[in-house]
C-alpha cells in the first residue's frame, strides 16, 4: 500500500496545491490547518466542517503525525527536558525553559545527531544520523504546547539547522501560519555554527532571528572549538553577519560559551570587541555546562562577570544567560547521551 502523506509536513502553499489535485478549493487548506494546529485533531473524522467524502478520501491518503515524549525530566528551576522517539526509533530532545512571564521558551532540535563536530558539544559525539522532517520539527512544538504556552522558539537543540535548510524553512513556514500555530518571525530564533553560504541563502528564503554560535574571537581558538571555522573562518563569517543584519534590519545574537582557560580571558574579550565592532549585534554569554566525556570546565563566576563587564564597559550589549536545568543535563544532547548510556540503545549506535 502507498505510504500515507503526512499533512504536518505541508506549508499552506503545499496544502493548497495538494488539495487542488483532489479537486478542492484553496479555502479548505485553512480549514484543515485550523483543525490540525488549533484544535489538535489527528482524526479526519472529527473535522466536522469538511464534507464526509473529503474526510474519507483524506483518511485513505493522508495522516496527521504527532510526537509523544518518551521521558520528561523536570529541573528544580522549572526547566523541563523532553526526549522524543521518532518513528524510525531515533531520539531527539526539546527543552522548555520557563520565562519571567507566564510563557516559556522552547528549544527544539532539527537533526538527529550533528555533523559539525563542535568540541564542547555532547551531540557532536554521535555524529549525524539524519535530518528531521518539517513535521518532526513542528511536532516538538505541538507536543510541548500541551504543557502550557510557549512564547518563543529557538532552534538551538540537536543539529545544525542550516545543514537541513529545506526542511527547516518549511518548518518555519508552518510555525508562522496564521491559521496554525501563529508564531511570528520575531518569536523564532535560528542558531547556526556559521555555515556562511546557507546563512545568506536563508535570508533570501524566510525571515527569522539569527543567532551565531561564536565562542572565540580568533581563528586559532575557534577552529579548535568548532571545525566549521576552518571552512568558513572569521574573515568570511563576520562580513556575512554584517550583510545578514543590514539586509534583514536585524540585530544578530552571538552566542559565546565561556570555557575555563580556553576562551574566557580578558585578552579574548578585547579581541571580541574589535571583531564585532562592524556588526549590529548582542552577545549572549553562557558559562560552559560541564558534562561527562569532556575535558572542558566551567569558568568561575568572577571570570564570567569580568568578561561581561569588559564588553559592557565598551558599549556592547552583553547578556549572561543563566545555566538552566543543570540538574537535568539540559545542555544540547546531554539527556539523549544519558538515555543511550542507560539503555545501551542500539538505535542510534
Ligand atoms: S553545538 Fe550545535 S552545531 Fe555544534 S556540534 Fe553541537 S549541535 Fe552541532
Amino acid at each position: 500500500m502507498e505510504e500515507k502523506i503526512d499533512l504536518k509536513n505541508m506549508t499552506h502553499a503545499d496544502l493548497v496545491a495538494y488539495l487542488a489535485t483532489l479537486g478542492q478549493p484553496a479555502f479548505r487548506a485553512r480549514q484543515l490547518l485550523k483543525w490540525i494546529y488549533q484544535q489538535h485533531v489527528t482524526d479526519f473524522a472529527a473535522m466536522t466542517n469538511v464534507s464526509k467524502t473529503l474526510r474519507e478520501e483524506l483518511s485513505i491518503r493522508c495522516r496527521i503525525s504527532t510526537l509523544t515524549p518518551l521521558t520528561v525530566q523536570y529541573s528544580q528551576d522549572g526547566t523541563s527536558k523532553y526526549l522524543f522517539q521518532l518513528e524510525d526509533g531515533a531520539t531527539i530532545e526539546a527543552v522548555r525553559i520557563p520565562m519571567e512571564t507566564d510563557k516559556a521558551t522552547l528549544c527544539i532540535s532539527t537533526q538527529t545527531g550533528c555533523a559539525m563536530g563542535c568540541a564542547f558539544c555532547m551531540t557532536a559525539t554521535s555524529g549525524l544520523w539524519r535530518n528531521l522532517s518539517a513535521a518532526e520539527i513542528v511536532n516538538q512544538v505541538c507536543a510541548v504546547l500541551d504543557d502550557g504556552p510557549i512564547g518563543n522558539i529557538v532552534m538551538m537543540g540537536m543539529g545544525e539547522p542550516l545543514h537541513n535548510l529545506a526542511n527547516v524553512v518549511a518548518a518555519l513556514n508552518i510555525l508562522y501560519l496564521d491559521d496554525g500555530l501563529g508564531y511570528g518571525a520575531r518569536r523564532v530564533t535560528l542558531s547556526t555554527c556559521g555555515l556562511v553560504p546557507e546563512m545568506l541563502e536563508l535570508k533570501k528564503r524566510i525571515k527569522v532571528n539569527l543567532a551565531v554560535s561564536l565562542n572565540a574571537a580568533d581563528d586559532q581558538v575557534r577552529s579548535r572549538l568548532m571545525p566549521i571555522n576552518k571552512r568558513y573562518p572569521l574573515a568570511e563569517l563576520i562580513p556575512a553577519c554584517v550583510e545578514y543584519s543590514r539586509e534583514t534590519k536585524q540585530r544578530i545574537t552571538f552566542e559565546y560559551i565561556l570555557i575555563k582557560g580556553v576562551n574566557d580571558s580578558l585578552s579574548m574579550a578585547k579581541k571580541l570587541v574589535k571583531l564585532l565592532h562592524p556588526v549590529r549585534c548582542k552577545v549572549n554569554l553562557i558559562a560552559f555546562n560541564e558534562h561527562q566525556g569532556t575535558d572542558f570546565a566551567a569558568p568561575d563566576d568572577d571570570t564570567v562577570r569580568a568578561f561581561q563587564s569588559y564588553l559592557l564597559d565598551r558599549g556592547m550589549v552583553a547578556t549572561l544567560r543563566a545555566g538552566k536545568g543543570r540538574d537535568i543535563d539540559a545542555a544540547c544532547g546531554q539527556l539523549k547521551g544519558r538515555m543511550d548510556e542507560r539503555t545501551e540503545c542500539a538505535i542510534e549506535g
